[in-house]
C-alpha cells in the first residue's frame, strides 16, 4: 500500500490538480469533497486510469463529526502520511460594513475551523510521540493573508491569516515529533472560486497587475504543495511558498 495523502476539497480546482499530481508521485490519494460527487469521482477515475490508488470521501470539513468520519475512513484504508488542507470558500465581494455575522461564521468555519480540526486529527495519527510514523501537513493559505483583500473579502483574507498563524505555531509544536507543517499561498489562480465571489473573470482583470503578466494554473500550485509534502523538503517546516506570479 502506498503512503496516503488526504487532500480536502479535491473535487475541483487546486485540490483536484494536487490529487492528480500526488498520485503520479506515488501517493494513494483520499479525495475529499463537499457537494460535487461527480467531479470527485472524475478525479478518482483519472487517477485510476493512470494506475494510481484513490478513494473518495464526502465530508464537510468544517464539521467535527464529518472530520472524524473522514479520518476513520482513512484509518480503515491504510497509513496516513500527509494532509493537504485545501478546502476553502469565499463569498460575494463587499466591504466589511455590509458583511452579516452568518457570513463571517461560514467563512471562518470553512477556512479556519476545518484546518484546525484536520490538523488535530492528522497529529493524532502522525506524531511519533503517539506511536505514529511522522509525516507532513500542507495548509493552503492565500496571498490575501498579506494583502488583506480590501473591498473584496477582508473576512476571507483574515481567515487565511489565521491559517498562517496555525501553520507557524503547529510547525514548532510538532517539529520534534516527526511532523513538518508548511503553507502555500496561491495568488490569482484560474478556478471556480472567483465565481463564488461574484466575478468569474477576476483573474483576467487583475492579470496586468501581476508581474508575470498572467493568472496561475492549479497545476502550478500543486507542484509547490507536493514539494513541501515530500521528503525533498525534509529540512523545511513552518515555511511558506508564495505562488503569486511575483506579487
Ligand atoms: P474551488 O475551485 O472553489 O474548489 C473548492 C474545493 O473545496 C471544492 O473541491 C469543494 O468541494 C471543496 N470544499 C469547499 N468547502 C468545503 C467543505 N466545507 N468541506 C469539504 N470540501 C469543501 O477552490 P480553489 O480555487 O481550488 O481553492 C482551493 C484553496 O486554495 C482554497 O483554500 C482557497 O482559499 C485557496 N486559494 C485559491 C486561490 C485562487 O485564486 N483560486 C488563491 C488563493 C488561495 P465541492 O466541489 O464538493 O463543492
Amino acid at each position: 500500500m502506498h503512503p496516503i495523502m488526504l487532500i480536502t476539497g479535491a473535487s475541483r480546482g487546486i485540490g483536484a490538480a494536487t490529487a492528480r499530481l500526488a498520485a503520479r508521485h506515488g501517493y494513494a490519494v483520499c479525495i475529499n469533497y463537499l457537494n460535487n460527487h461527480v467531479a470527485a469521482e472524475t478525479v478518482r477515475a483519472d487517477i485510476e486510469r493512470e494506475g494510481g490508488d484513490a478513494m473518495v470521501v464526502q465530508a464537510d470539513v468544517s464539521q467535527e463529526a464529518d472530520v472524524l468520519r473522514l479520518f476513520a475512513a482513512i484509518d480503515r484504508w491504510g497509513q496516513l502520511a500527509c494532509v493537504v488542507n485545501n478546502a476553502g470558500i469565499l463569498e460575494t465581494q463587499m466591504r466589511l460594513e455590509d458583511m452579516s455575522v452568518e457570513r463571517l461564521q461560514r467563512v471562518m468555519a470553512a477556512n479556519v475551523t476545518s484546518t484546525f480540526l484536520c490538523c488535530r486529527e492528522a497529529v493524532k495519527r502522525l506524531s511519533t510521540r503517539r506511536g505514529g510514523p511522522g509525516g507532513s501537513i500542507v495548509n493552503i493559505s492565500s496571498g490575501a493573508a498579506r494583502s488583506g483583500s480590501p473591498n473584496e473579502y477582508i473576512d476571507y483574507a483574515a481567515s487565511k491569516g489565521a491559517v498562517d498563524s496555525l501553520t507557524l505555531g503547529l510547525a514548532k509544536e510538532v517539529a520534534a515529533e516527526g511532523i513538518r507543517v508548511n503553507g502555500v499561498r496561491p495568488g490569482f489562480i484560474y478556478t471556480d472560486i472567483h465565481t463564488a465571489g461574484g466575478e468569474p473573470g477576476r483573474v483576467d482583470r487583475l492579470a496586468p497587475q501581476i508581474p508575470l503578466q498572467r493568472g496561475g494554473y492549479p497545476e502550478e500550485v500543486a507542484e509547490a504543495i507536493l514539494w513541501l509534502a515530500s521528503d525533498k523538503a525534509s529540512y523545511t517546516t513552518g515555511s511558506f511558498i508564495d505562488v503569486l506570479g511575483g506579487r
